[in-house]
């Protein structure tokens, strides 16, 4: 396993990652649909852009609006302790960021056309910080980044290879936080599962066990 001493994670290369240097400011001129009337700020990213990990989500809520931060609600919070609990750092193993970068009115899904308006600022973030493991959290993530509408509850916890990468669909934690079992079989359970199995490529990858996809 590499330890990359410099950032300080098990799970971070030291890549320089100068597209993201000016997102924000490239963000924040963004007028490429409606959502941007409603915004306070836009919301980019947090988390670390060196990680081998992107968790993509879908958009901010309220509290993301007013922070400009991502996950930073109970469901950020949820994502955090979940992603802890299989010893992944959320600020420093992972980088976290949303489909739309702007809020949609009363947490509304984003629409189709936002999120395909949306999409080069995420595929500046996709090509920069370039993870070879990504993680999408919930059906919108999944719609926005692999095209595929419905079907998180079948699709959740298997990889699928993505422009040279493994991507994996996880719940949200928006949806966990409803359903708060840990019974075995439960959406929260299953996730844990899902997250393990994401540590487990992670390791793979890094001591060179295994290799992106083709
Ligand atoms: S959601 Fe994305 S495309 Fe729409 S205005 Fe905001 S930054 Fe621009």
């Amino acid at each position: 396993m590499v330890v990359d001493s410099q950032q300080g994670s098990l799970f971070a290369v030291p890549e320089p990652a100068a597209d993201l240097a000016n997102l924000r400011e490239r963000c924040d001129a963004c007028r490429r649909c409606g959502l941007a009337a409603g915004r306070q700020q836009v919301v980019i990213s947090r988390g670390n852009p060196h990680a081998r990990l992107m968790v993509i989500g879908e958009g901010p809520g309220a509290q993301e609006d007013a922070t400009g931060l991502p996950f930073v609600g109970r469901a950020g919070q949820l994502l955090d302790q979940m992603l802890a609990s299989v010893s992944l750092d959320s600020n420093q193993d992972v980088y976290i960021c949303n489909v739309v970068k702007c809020r949609p009115p009363d947490n509304r899904k984003p629409t189709p056309e936002e999120m395909r308006a949306c999409e080069p600022w995420l595929a500046i973030q996709i090509e920069a910080v370039d993870p070879p493991v990504v993680i999408l959290a919930g059906a919108t993530a999944l719609e926005g980044v692999l095209g595929i509408r419905g079907g998180i509850t079948r699709l959740r916890g298997q990889w699928h290879p993505w422009q040279g990468r493994w991507v994996m669909p996880v719940f949200h934690p928006s949806y966990l936080l409803r359903n708060p079992s840990r019974q075995k079989g439960s959406p929260r359970w299953l996730t844990w599962q899902d997250l393990q199995e994401v540590r487990r490529r992670l390791e793979a990858m890094t001591s060179g066990a295994a290799a992106p996809p083709g």
